[in-house]
């Protein structure tokens, strides 16, 4: 059997997830529900959805309040000893249109839990993403590689953002001894993604499931490389656990381009949908992979769901949040 890791995440232990009514932070909520934690949830809502928390609710260990990061908490999160941060709008389409809110979310939310780390002795997890790599010029991105972000452009917001939440933490750990660390996820998917949220993935089985032509931006040889959510989920526990800083890469090194992803999806759905192609948006990244090398390493930690069987729990998924039976194969 091996060793229980340094950090252990114990029973009755309590766990601030921000976030929580969002896509990634109800799967975690509900992982650290199944490892015993009391977890009190925050989220404000604006790209979170209560109906992702309909079945924790039940649990007698878990409490949500309606709560914007930016404020200062409320008196309930005083005392916890392990924050995750997943509080930020996510979707390019949806954090263009609100890019004050994502600054902010990332900037004065991590200084605002920093703050509560540092009163409290807590360790704060900060998901931060493979935008801070940018429109990328190495490929793979490790986390050694500074990045291509264009400061003031549409998704600067957001990728700038949480570069300077990365900054905060570094600092409050160097100056103040704040048990940090940092996890850069790339591209998750999984059931819980809202269907109007704008990403590709929920984008493509929305229209494959209602018949629609899959939307395509550009030539659809860009590439993304997908990563399961509860293989995130159990990245995002085991860097927890770990008592390492970071930062590492969380992410499936299986690169695949948009025109490939529409396909498989044609294929999972069993839909006849055609593809339109659409601009691409500006400033949209090339290529991203990551290199995963330091997350086997240190953390012991890789992916162990493949796209297709992935595609396929995230399709069933939608056809039953949007209602739909199952589409009949073309013959
Ligand atoms: N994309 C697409 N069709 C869509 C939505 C997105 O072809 O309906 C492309 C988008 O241009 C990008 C990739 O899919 O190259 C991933 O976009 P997403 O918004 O999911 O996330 P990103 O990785 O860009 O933050």
């Amino acid at each position: 059997m091996s060793a229980a890791p340094p950090l252990a995440l114990r029973p009755g232990e309590r766990v601030l997830v921000c976030g929580a009514a969002g896509f990634l932070g109800s799967h975690l909520c509900e992982r650290l529900l199944q490892r015993g934690c009391a977890v009190l949830g925050l989220d404000n809502l604006i790209s979170g959805d209560l109906r992702n928390l309909v079945a924790l609710q039940a649990s007698a260990r878990f409490e949500f309040l309606r709560h914007d990061i930016c404020s200062p908490p409320p008196p309930q999160a005083e005392g916890v000893s392990r924050i995750f941060n997943l509080a930020c709008p996510a979707s390019p389409a949806h954090y263009q249109r609100i890019p004050v809110q994502t600054v902010l979310a990332s900037a004065l939310g991590v200084w605002q839990l920093l703050e509560l780390a540092r009163r409290s002795g807590a360790r704060l997890l900060q998901a931060s993403t493979s935008e801070v790599y940018g429109d990328a010029q190495e490929h793979p991105q490790q986390e050694s590689y500074w990045g291509h972000v264009n400061p003031v452009g549409p998704r600067a917001c957001y990728d700038e953002g949480k570069r300077c939440a990365e900054a905060l933490m570094v600092a409050y750990a160097e100056q103040y001894g704040t048990e940090v660390c940092i996890a850069r996820l790339f591209n998750t998917y999984g059931p819980r993604l809202r269907p109007g949220d704008g990403r590709v993935v929920s984008n493509f089985i929305v229209q494959a499931l209602r018949g629609e032509p899959l939307t395509l931006y550009g030539d659809g040889q860009q590439t993304r490389s997908f990563c399961y959510v509860d293989d995130t989920v159990r990245g995002l526990c085991t860097l927890m656990e770990s008592g390492w800083r970071g930062p590492v890469n969380l992410g499936n090194p299986c690169e695949c381009r948009m025109v490939e992803l529409a396909q498989r999806v044609l294929a999972v759905t069993g839909s006849a949908s055609a593809l339109v192609h659409r601009p691409l948006p500006q400033d949209d990244p090339r290529r991203r992979r990551p290199d995963i090398r330091l997350a086997r390493e240190r953390l012991g930690w890789w992916p162990e769901v493949g796209l297709d069987e992935g595609l396929a729990h995230t399709v069933s998924y939608f056809r039953e949040r949007l209602g739909l039976r199952r589409a009949q194969r073309p013959q």
